[in-house]
């Protein structure tokens, strides 16, 4: 006789949870927000669908908070209305409205993520998105949303939930005891170094070994002790392990991000979009000599689709070097971020990469050289030819001589020091990480027993 198997009937929904703007440059951080709520949640055995997500938008908009991140948590819930609940208390908690964050909070429940919502985030990861278009978006799509202050946070609520992940890196954050907040981070830089040499390619950008400088570690006062990204849990674990300090963390969680994607660099800039804030790329030919202004940033045209556009390379970026040694005719690509027209330059676009694409003959004239003596002949005045002061020999035209160029056809980055989290660094040029794989097995959340 066959056994009648008893299902579970209680109903569960799926929920998606999406919070930004809670953090302040005088202390909390969405994504310590989301750490506390993912442990209030694993206390009540809630089934999580996915990494927490960690989806840095437009990075050129000027009134993002530290890094412009939102956060996303899917989860499978019988009781979404408690869970509810208590993210909106701890979101009431833990955002920092007192100095000036503008918390937004948005709830949706369903499996799938409609387009709509895809094509809000795609928008934002690019262009300027007031927050009325995220309040206007939440009514017409019915959407539980919360917000304080003026509600920017709605933009990366919405949009976290939206993002569609093409690649993905992964980023395991490191939480202090309370106590600690505010305070000097203390960490061996040896032990980053030695990290860095046992996980790279796995993990990127930790390390500046020109500087010898660690760059795993905020210097802010929030409670990120630090960040190691790369592409795996296991790899991001054995890291956090090699990883020296005297200092007891509370515990860490690792985040799945579109951090080192070069994500908002997709998008082509034209005349119509290139709008101030706008973040992208285009193509086109250097129409002017570089100029290297004081403080060695350099400004240059380039003309794409019979526009001209100006762009800048600011020095710390280490591609300023690079600018300096375009020469008109040189086909290139770039990307980076719309500055708004100041009183000496018109829309103006900061450079995040140079591609080289071809690089135009670099000719010079000069005088004739004579084939028997290999000496320069010398100008016998305007119009009147050059003579060989050794031998006599006559030539009347100065000759056109190639001089090499130092560029090569080839992408170039801004140093590692320089990078935003956006940047996709050169480890990770033509890679993507598809692995879909997520368990609630994974060693992706600890809270330390000390
Ligand atoms: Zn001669």
């Amino acid at each position: 006789m066959s056994e009648l198997i008893t299902e579970n009937v209680e109903k569960k929904t799926v929920l998606n949870i999406g919070f930004d703007d809670t953090d302040s440059p005088k202390g909390m951080c969405t994504t310590f927000l989301a750490y506390k709520l993912v442990d209030l949640l694993k206390k009540q055995r809630t089934e999580f669908l996915d990494f927490p997500r960690l989806v840095r938008f437009n990075p050129n908009i000027p009134w993002k908070t530290r890094g412009n991140g939102a956060v996303s948590i899917k989860i499978k819930t019988s009781n979404p209305s408690k869970i509810k609940n208590q993210v909106k208390n701890l979101v009431s908690k833990y955002s920092d409205t007192k100095n000036g964050a503008n918390p937004g909070l948005v709830f949706f429940e369903s499996d799938s993520i409609p387009h709509e919502f895809t094509e809000f985030s795609d928008l934002a990861l690019w262009q300027l998105i007031h927050r009325s278009n995220a309040k206007k978006f939440a009514k017409k799509n019915n959407l539980e949303y919360f917000y304080k202050g003026n509600g920017q946070g709605l933009v990366g609520a919405i949009g976290a939930i939206g993002y569609d992940f093409k690649d993905h890196t992964l980023e395991l954050l490191s939480y202090r005891k309370k106590q600690k907040f505010g305070k000097e981070r203390k960490i061996s830089i040896q032990s980053v170094k030695e990290m860095q040499e046992k996980t790279y390619p796995d993990t990127f950008n930790s390390f500046d070994t020109k500087k010898g400088r660690v760059l795993i570690t905020p210097h802010g006062p929030d409670p990120v002790f630090f960040g190691v990204r790369g592409e795996n849990v296991s790899s991001l674990v054995y890291a956090s392990k090699i990883i020296k300090s005297d200092e007891k963390l509370d515990g860490y969680m690792i985040f799945k991000s579109n951090q080192g994607t070069g994500d908002h660099l997709k998008n082509e800039l034209t005349f119509e979009t290139m709008k101030p804030y706008a973040s992208g790329k285009l193509t086109g030919i250097v129409s002017n000599s570089p100029k290297i202004v004081k403080g060695g940033h350099v400004f240059f045209k380039i003309l794409s689709n019979n526009n001209e556009f100006w762009c800048a390379v600011y020095k710390p970026t280490g591609m300023s070097v690079i600018a300096s040694d375009l020469i008109q005719g040189d086909k290139i690509s770039v990307g980076g971020g719309v500055r708004k027209a100041s009183k000496n330059f018109p829309r103006i676009i900061n450079l995040e990469f140079i591609e080289i694409i071809s690089l135009k003959k670099q000719i010079t004239t000069s005088n004739p050289i004579c084939k028997k003596c290999n000496k320069k002949m010398k100008s016998k005045g305007k119009g009147q030819g050059f003579q060989c002061i050794r031998c006599g020999k006559k030539s009347s035209r100065k000759i056109n001589q190639e001089i090499s160029r130092n560029l090569q056809k080839k992408l170039y980055l801004p140093k590692v020091s320089a990078h935003r989290h956006l940047t996709r660094p050169q480890q990770r040029q033509g890679i993507q990480n598809k692995s879909k794989i997520f368990k609630n097995s994974l060693s992706w959340f600890c809270v330390y027993e000390n």
